[in-house]
């Protein structure tokens, strides 16, 4: 069914070379055809789909020039008919062509509304419409590149290929209840246990990359921590590359954790400088205290920063209490004070002056978080598919105890199907309409 048409202005707002101003839905052409006036003799009317064609504008207080195009439903993103009218950059002037569709009865478009069509009409799955907002919203290349393969249904395919193999299980389940001669159905759980087996097997590959795809897509969370004055500010900035925390010589200076994103090798990299951990009669940096001891607790990678010179003592001791159990790269800073850097367990020695080991410290910082650098693999980003294969893992884990149990068939083919239909979160066939408004809600309008 065609829908009513909506518009919205595709391009982000501000100033650039062009805008694009974007219809969808059952009459965009006779919209365009009551602003476009093409160059030449050609009626809109008469447009041949997938061609720009040149022509003025009209922006209602004003007329611009530009291009107009035709995109013939179904083949075009959202399934429907599609117009586009490319106008000169200015916020005002997409703005006021804006308002002249809506004047001849375009309505405004929600958020992601375009792909929430697009989906509707089968034209892409929902994880493809998910990719496609992890691409947009994207603030690493690895985010990005994560979000490409989501769009283009590597998950999906691979979802699809373990649901087509539990169906073919309910299938077979289903005869053999229709059929209950007590040997078959003994016969056929043992065959069916391998498979679960097998099929559980690959959810928890999919879900295990889902490590890695949280940090990819969260960033990589470093707490730069140590004594005051050992220069965690100074390398804060050394390897964000400008001036970020406030450096000063007088200890205590960090009241509260300073935060930069940083991307080391296309990934995103949240480092925070906390305050200094020390007992202290001040109620304000004693809050700061806190929170800087929370964000070192919490973080994913512990940056510990030691004027090795001076010897370890209790507070260093106390720091590296804290961060005991996660990946932990020990710093020997302002190397360039020193020529003693032998006898020391640090893993890189810096200097925040003259930039020395800091390229060290920022592969340190990836290899701890991701390991060696290798070969792109498909990870799972978003949390949503990692519940629902966790959920699908649950129930095959259920299924496969029922059958070593020997419960009856049918009860079997409950969990299975449970299982199914968690996978079919992903792929679509089961996702609630709360699902669809959650996911197109992280869309901005005009796409
Ligand atoms: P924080 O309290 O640990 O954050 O330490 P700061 O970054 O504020 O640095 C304390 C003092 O040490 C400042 O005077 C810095 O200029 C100085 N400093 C920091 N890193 C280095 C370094 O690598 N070499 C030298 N020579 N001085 C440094």
């Amino acid at each position: 069914m065609l829908e009513h048409t909506i518009a919205a202005i595709a391009t982000p707002p501000g100033r650039g070379g062009v805008a694009i101003i974007r219809m969808s839905g059952k009459n965009p052409l006779e919209i365009a055809e009551k602003m476009f006036t093409p160059v030449g003799k050609t009626k809109v009317a008469d447009f041949e789909p997938y061609r720009m064609y040149p022509g003025s504008i009209d922006g209602g207080n004003f007329t611009d020039y530009g291009l107009c195009v035709y995109f013939k439903a179904p083949a075009s993103y959202t399934g429907e008919d599609v117009v586009e009218f490319q106008c000169h950059g200015g916020e005002n002037v997409a703005r006021g062509i804006l308002k002249q569709t809506f004047r001849h009865g375009a309505k405004p478009a929600d958020k992601g509304e375009f792909t929430k069509r697009a989906f509707l009409n089968g034209k892409l799955s929902i994880d493809s419409a998910e990719g496609v907002a992890d691409m947009i919203n994207g603030e690493s290349d690895a985010e990005v590149k994560a979000g490409y393969l989501l769009y283009s249904e590597k998950l999906t395919n691979k979802v699809r290929i373990i649901q087509d193999e539990l169906k073919n299980v309910l299938a077979g389940i289903d005869v053999s209840v229709d059929y209950p001669e007590e040997d078959v159905e003994e016969q056929h759980v043992a065959e069916i246990i391998p498979v679960l087996q097998k099929l559980k097997n690959e959810i928890s590959l999919l879900t295990a990359s889902y490590a890695v795809g949280k940090k990819i897509k969260s960033g990589v969370t470093v707490a730069i921590c140590g004594k005051p004055n050992t220069g965690k500010s100074s390398l804060l900035n050394k390897l964000l590359g400008y001036d970020k925390a406030i450096v000063s010589g007088v200890a205590g200076t960090t009241r509260d954790a300073v935060e930069g994103v940083l991307e080391i090798d296309g990934r995103k990299f949240k480092i925070y400088d906390t305050a200094v951990v020390r007992d202290s009669a001040d109620a304000i940096e004693n809050i700061g205290i806190e929170r800087a001891e929370n964000i070192i607790r919490s973080a994913d990678v512990a940056v510990f920063v030691a004027d090795y010179s001076a010897g370890a003592d209790e507070e260093d001791a106390r720091v590296l209490a804290m961060v005991k159990d996660k990946p932990l790269i020990k710093v020997f800073n302002k190397i360039d004070l020193t020529k003693d850097e032998t006898d020391t367990d640090a893993d890189v020695h810096t200097s925040a002056v003259t930039g020395e080991g800091i390229a060290k410290l920022k592969q340190l910082l990836y290899e701890k978080s991701f390991g060696a650098r290798g070969e792109d693999a498909a990870f799972l980003i978003e949390e949503r598919h990692f519940d629902a294969l966790q959920r699908a893992k649950e129930s095959l884990q259920k299924a496969i105890l029922a059958c070593q149990i020997s419960q009856p068939l049918d009860l079997i083919g409950i969990d299975v199907k449970e299982s199914w239909d968690a996978l079919g979160e992903i792929t679509g066939e089961t996702a609630t309409e709360a699902i669809i408004e959650e996911i197109f809600s992280k869309f901005c309008v005009g796409k």
